[in-house]
């Protein structure tokens, strides 16, 4: 199997038990379409610390070449995750995805960095549902004792 970059022989390897090509001429990894969360995750568990909420991540600039993938259909070519940081060939009739050596880390950290707003903005939403349940029992408990008081009105 050759690297659809630099044409070097891709050598079978496993990161935390994810199956991969590497290619060690340029660093270039090929994995399967349906591995790639597996693979991002295993490569964000390996980074020193986890990117923050804002952390800017500088896009890798795409040359614009049309890669092949080792059975020789040319490869698509597309933003990950709907970015721009990171451009990432892939074969649709393989499902294998080629992300090139200096591909990797940004897009490792945009994944993490994408997850932490997620997480983020659940916390959020988490803490507006907590505050909504209070206020409506808070209006309960009013109203239960403005009927005790023979309030009523309700
Ligand atoms: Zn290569
Ligand atoms: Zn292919």
């Amino acid at each position: 199997m050759q690297c659809p970059r630099c044409e070097q022989p891709l050598r079978a390897r496993a990161v935390s038990k994810v199956p991969v090509h590497h290619c060690a001429g340029c660093d270039g990894l090929m994995v399967q379409l349906k591995h790639t969360v597996q693979l991002v995750q295993a490569l964000g568990r390996q980074l020193d610390e986890q990117p923050a909420i804002d952390e800017h991540i500088e896009p890798v600039p795409h040359d614009g070449v049309t890669l092949h993938c080792p059975a020789g259909h040319a490869m698509t070519a597309s933003g990950y995750m709907g970015a721009r940081i990171a451009i990432i060939d892939r074969c649709e009739r393989c499902k294998v995805l080629f992300i090139d050596g200096p591909e990797v880390e940004p897009l490792v950290r945009q994944y993490l960095r994408t997850k932490a707003r997620g997480d983020d903005r659940r916390a959020h939403l988490d803490q507006q549902l907590a505050e909504l349940d209070k206020r409506v029992t808070q209006m309960l408990m009013t109203r239960a004792s403005n009927n005790m008081m023979g309030g009523g009105g309700f």
